[in-house]
């Protein structure tokens, strides 16, 4: 047997899309299919403007870029996310203010950001982890109290949603100044690599172009704005081909079938696992009122590293790969002598305990159900 932790998903039109794009001789970036992914997220989302880059990552250096971000000043964030996060501001010199994991959820603990900010804080980066909401209002109140932005990496959180206490449901992404969201092969949605910026301060949407287009205001000038382009801003290259966006394209079409599919496949998970999770004192994912569920990934919270390792070398041994994720990034060789030495109990315990299991489109009912009981069959 061979279940795979991940497998991409292809709806089947990508090639032809990307032929077509091909032939118009137009592959270069910012052509018909960029336009068109850009139209979709913004009237679907309610994003005030989007633009497709070659990553997250990339999405959150413009932001860094975009927000001034200085060698010296402060950006709160979480220890339990990926690398990128925290790597775009250290680029521009800033200094990480590392936030604990809530006691019942990977993300950022809300309740700890304010005790954090100083008057050298210039961003909070809220991770929606597994695409689950963070406390949204609580976020953005403590950012306009101290007038901070709020950059949300929304990397896994494509098609999710936040209802806030004004009991409008608002798509994740939408909420903060800017939104970093990713469509790297392991996410919902992808295109291989690449990822997108949303833009919702519309302060920043003009100069977002320009370092956008390495710098330039080329995109004034091909609106026919300006009638000579030039060298106005530092910037790079974070537009992604014609060919990266025609694939992208045939996955947006086919978004609601790829959610339902998924969001199957996380509720057969929890159901069939509830009882057998319970019994042996491992957490399940916990999704608040005010969340939706975007079936990104689907996580246990053993008892222990030990526990954890005993699972992930049973499953191994019946072919199927089951795999931690995030490695604290305050303990990390590169930063653990930079970090400001508090201790953060609860990132620890998810970096020692969480565990993903096989999650992909083409996980069919009956080898999701072989996962199942070969976990309810491990000998705890
Ligand atoms: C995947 C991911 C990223 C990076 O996305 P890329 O498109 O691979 O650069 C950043 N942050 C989080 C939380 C992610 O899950």
């Amino acid at each position: 047997m061979n279940i795979p932790f991940n497998k991409p998903y292809l709806t089947g039109n990508e090639t032809i899309y990307i032929q077509d794009a091909v032939a118009t001789g137009k592959i270069s970036g910012n052509g018909k299919y960029t336009q068109k992914c850009h139209k979709w997220f913004e009237e679907s989302y309610g994003f005030g403007k989007c633009l497709l880059t070659t990553s997250c990552t990339d999405a959150l250096e413009m932001a860094a870029i975009l927000l001034d971000i200085q060698p010296g000043d402060e950006v709160i964030l979480p220890s339990y996310t990926f690398v990128s996060t925290a790597n775009a501001f250290v680029l521009r010199g800033a200094k990480l203010v590392f936030v604990d994991s809530g006691k019942e959820h990977p993300g950022i603990d809300e309740e700890s950001i304010e005790e954090l900010i100083t008057h050298k804080t210039k961003a909070i980066v809220p991770v929606h982890y597994a695409g689950v909401a963070c406390n949204m209002d609580l976020v953005m109140e403590i950012a306009n109290k101290y007038g901070v932005f709020v950059v949300e990496d929304a990397a896994q959180a494509i098609d999710s949603f936040y209802t806030g206490k004004d009991g409008i449901k608002r798509a994740l992404g939408s909420i903060g100044h800017l939104a970093a969201f990713s469509f790297h092969e392991t996410k919902n949605i992808i295109s291989g690599e690449g990822g997108m910026l949303a833009i919702n301060d519309m302060q920043f949407a003009k100069r977002a172009e320009i370092i956008w287009e390495k710098g330039t205001n080329r995109s004034s000038f091909f609106r026919g704005e300006v009638d000579k382009y030039g060298w106005v801003d530092i910037g790079s290259s974070f537009l992604p081909s014609e060919v990266i966006a025609a694939f992208l394209w045939a996955q947006l079409e086919n978004i609601q079938h790829i959610q339902m599919r998924r969001l199957n496949i996380w509720v057969n998970y929890y159901e069939k696992l509830k009882p057998w999770a319970e019994k042996y004192g491992i957490g399940m994912p916990i999704i608040p009122d005010f969340a939706s569920n975007n079936a990104h990934m689907f996580y246990l919270v053993c008892k222990n590293v030990e526990q954890r390792s005993k699972i992930i070398m049973s499953l191994k041994a019946d072919g199927i790969l089951a795999v931690f994720h995030y490695l604290s990034l305050h303990t990390s060789p590169f930063y653990e002598s930079k970090h400001d030495g508090r201790i953060l109990h609860e990132t620890n315990r998810f970096t020692n305990s969480l565990l993903r299991l096989p999650f992909y489109f083409d996980l069919n009912e009956s080898d999701q159900n072989i996962v199942i009981a070969k976990l309810i069959e491990c000998d705890l």
